[in-house]
């Protein structure tokens, strides 16, 4: 475990105070909610640009350092606004450039963000809620519970906590996965707006099809999501093969039964023409059986998809194993037996608890620990 605190950080920003009043987090706004902001204080409307300029391509972190700006408005916006929404609790890494990191909130919660290196790709995984509503038993995440929405700033912000990293090493963010705590379609908002921020080619410019949402099916997400009109990939955590195991497995998803989420995911796929992914986490005993993949394979038939199979990654407390190898082997040829595109995925990061399903932790627990021996 280390506790690094090595960046520029002014982390703490989110929770200072401008006589009694919170400070407003920078991060959360468009670039037209800029503008506006910019406007109303009398500025001209190529501030905007300047400004965007400094956060989303130079990554800067104080206001001081945007210095084509006037004196007094860097001083106002000072005043007005943070420019970074955590305060960086503790890093970890491992010997494959996998690094997770504790961000504490201003409210005293905390997420965790994961920065994936693979060859030329550099991704990270974010968070949109601290905890998470679904449940999942697989998942130590889901064992938290739900404690409240993330703001969009503070989800592209975790992307941007990354992208000064790297820069810094002249390195850049190159793919985004919405997949780390929580459920992005039970908060569409703020997921969709960092987004499209990460997006907006003024400023980070990150390709929408760099950009994946993953969600365990919520249908009205689903077909939202299908109209956005971008080209966001789209992935749907599954897991079971059919409704009567997946409520055990994805307890929320009940909700929306595996017909009505394979409808959704037609609506996307007509809509957008992008290939959407199915991840099954692999559970021994639990949804390992070959007849498991054949009903996987029958539902997704003929549909433009990739099935990720994941092998579960063990984690303290948690009463499920991962299948040996030799079954996993036979679920992917029974799959690709049946026409699939598969693929079996192993997570990065899994020494570090940052693999799928990890991001609960004994980070948080030893970083109290670390905290309270400091
Ligand atoms: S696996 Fe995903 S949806 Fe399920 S509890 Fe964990 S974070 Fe939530």
């Amino acid at each position: 475990m280390v506790c690094v605190p090595p960046f520029p950080c002014n982390f703490a920003a989110g929770r200072d105070n401008f006589r009694g009043m919170e400070k407003r987090l920078l991060l959360d706004l468009s670039y037209e909610e800029l503008a506006v902001e910019l406007a109303a204080l009398g500025e001209p409307r190529y501030r905007a640009s300047q400004v965007w300029n400094w956060v989303w391509k130079k990554f800067a972190t104080d206001f001081s350092a945007m210095t084509n700006l006037p004196a007094a408005l860097r001083a106002e916006l000072a005043r007005r606004f943070s420019l970074d929404p955590f305060t960086v609790l503790a890093r970890e890494g491992d010997e494959e450039g996998t690094e997770k990191v504790l961000l504490g909130l201003s409210d005293g919660t905390s997420i965790e963000a994961v920065l994936i290196r693979e060859e030329n790709r550099r991704t990270v995984c974010i968070s949109t809620q601290v905890g998470c509503p679904v449940g999942c038993p697989f998942c130590a995440t889901g064992q938290m519970g739900f404690v409240r929405n993330l703001s969009a700033g503070e989800i592209a912000g975790q992307v941007l906590y990354f992208a000064r990293l790297l820069h810094a090493q002249k390195e850049q963010v190159t793919n985004v996965v919405v997949m780390g705590m929580g459920e992005p379609f039970l908060n569409y908002e703020a997921t969709l707006k960092a987004m499209h921020i990460l997006n907006d080619p003024r400023g980070f410019n990150l390709g929408a099809r760099r950009m994946t949402v993953s969600t365990i099916g919520i249908v009205p997400g689903i077909l939202r999501f299908a109209q956005e009109g971008r080209q966001y990939n789209l992935a749907i955590s599954l897991h079971a093969p059919d409704d009567e195991l997946r409520a055990k497995l994805v307890p929320l998803g009940e909700r929306w039964p595996i017909s009505e989420i394979m409808a959704a995911v037609d609506a996307y796929i007509l809509a957008t023409g992008r290939r959407v992914t199915f991840e099954y986490v692999l559970l021994r005993g639990v949804n390992d059986h070959l007849r498991h993949a054949r009903a996987l394979a029958f539902l997704l038939r003929g549909k433009l998809v990739h099935v990720n199979l994941i092998p579960f990654n063990p984690a303290s407390g948690l009463p499920f194993s991962p299948p040996d190898e030799g079954q996993i082997e036979l679920f992917r040829r029974e799959l690709l037996a049946h026409g699939m595109d598969v693929t079996v995925r192993r997570s990065r990061g899994i020494k570090i608890q940052a693999g799928c399903g990890q991001l609960r932790s004994r980070f948080g627990q030893d970083f109290q620990a670390v905290t309270r021996a400091e």
